[in-house]
Order: structure tokens, then C-alpha cells, then sequence
């Protein structure tokens, strides 16, 4: 069994991917299992800089193979926006609702709600580093629906469901998720290093 760190605070995240990852032979450690108490820094002006960023915390001050992933929403009416800022796009004193409802308030007048989620997962493992993506296309909705999930959760409505992924389970979310198609990827290729 392969143990290897996800470099996450966010509980939402880490317990998609340890549902995700119960088919593969691979242990997930929290940065709480290896006492990482830090606040990893994300100052990079892409998705994959701050997965990277985030990876080599962990691998350089820890010393474990890992992996980190960073994700944003891209609102095509918005020019892309929040896209990387997805975390603070409500400022400072941000929050999901917050930042909810910022996003919410600027799309107001338009009739153009299409989104996309992007995930970049980075690997480290034996000091070899390797990327991997996954993205879905949705609609933002006009309010909030569902109370699972976490973020952006709540108004972001995948193409071809009827559900925003707050409305699905943990499993239905990872099915077509961002995350859900990055994990994969990764776990596949950790399958392949193991049979090679
Ligand atoms: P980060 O990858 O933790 O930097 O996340 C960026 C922002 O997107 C944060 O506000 C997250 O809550 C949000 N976010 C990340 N993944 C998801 C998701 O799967 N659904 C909804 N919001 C998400």
C-alpha cells in the first residue's frame, strides 16, 4: 500500500478524494497525520504554480512523496473570473457564501452562465514531479441549491444533470467532478509505477 500526503486543509477535498481513492491500493495522509500545522502558501498566478507550490511544502519540509491539488471556477461572462482567485473572490474576509454571492451579484444581468471547474493535481513522488487535470463544464445558478459539497458547491450546476453538485452525493459529484477526473488520472498512473 503506497502512503502518500494530500497536501489539504480543506475537509471537502480530502474526504472526496479518500472516497475516490478506496479502489486503488493507495493510503491518503492528512496534514494533520503527518502534523503539518502550517498554512502552505498559494501566491502563484496559475492553477498548477499553486499545486506546486503546495506539493513542494510538503515534500521539501516533510519529506513524504505527496500530492496537492489547486481548482477554480472560470466564468466565461467574467472573463474567466474567479478562475486561481477562486478562493478570496469575495476579499480578505471571504467566505463560501461570500463568495457565492459575489459571483451571483455580477453575473446578475447576464444571460451567459456558463463555468467551468479546472483541478491541477502535482505529484511528487521520489522527488519526481507530474501533473494532471480534470474539468467540468456547467452552469452558474441563479440561487443557492443543496447542502453538500462545500465552495462553489451550491450554485454550480454540471452540464447535462439537473442537481447542482450540492444536491449529490459525495460518489454522484466524483463521478464527472473536476477532481473526480484529475484523482483518477493520478491514480491510474500510480497503478502503472507500481506494476513497473
Ligand atoms: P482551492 O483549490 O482550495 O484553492 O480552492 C479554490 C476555491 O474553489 C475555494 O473557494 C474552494 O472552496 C473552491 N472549490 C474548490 N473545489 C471545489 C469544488 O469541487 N466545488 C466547489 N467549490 C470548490
Amino acid at each position: 500500500m503506497n502512503k502518500i500526503v494530500f497536501a489539504t486543509n480543506n475537509m471537502g477535498k480530502l474526504s472526496e478524494i479518500k472516497k475516490i481513492v478506496e479502489d486503488y491500493p493507495i493510503e491518503i495522509l492528512s496534514l494533520s497525520e503527518i502534523n503539518c500545522k502550517d498554512n502552505i502558501p498559494e501566491t502563484g498566478i496559475t492553477l498548477k504554480e499553486n499545486a506546486l507550490q503546495k506539493a513542494k511544502f510538503v515534500f521539501l519540509n516533510f519529506g513524504y512523496d505527496c500530492f496537492a491539488d489547486d481548482t477554480g471556477l472560470e466564468v466565461n461572462a467574467l472573463a474567466g473570473e474567479p478562475g486561481v482567485y477562486s478562493a478570496r473572490y469575495a476579499g480578505p474576509e471571504c467566505n463560501a457564501d461570500k463568495n457565492m454571492q459575489k459571483l451571483l451579484d455580477n453575473l446578475r444581468y447576464s444571460n451567459d452562465r456558463s463555468a467551468v471547474f479546472r483541478t491541477s493535481i502535482v505529484s511528487i513522488i521520489d522527488g519526481e514531479i507530474n501533473y494532471f487535470e480534470g474539468s467540468c463544464d456547467g452552469i452558474i445558478t441563479k440561487e443557492n441549491k443543496g447542502l453538500k459539497g462545500f465552495g462553489y458547491d451550491p450554485i454550480f450546476m454540471p452540464i447535462g444533470q439537473n442537481l447542482t453538485f450540492a444536491e449529490m452525493s459525495i460518489e454522484d459529484k466524483s463521478l464527472i467532478s473536476h477532481r473526480g477526473k484529475a484523482v483518477r488520472e493520478f491514480c491510474n498512473f500510480l497503478k502503472l509505477l507500481n506494476t513497473s
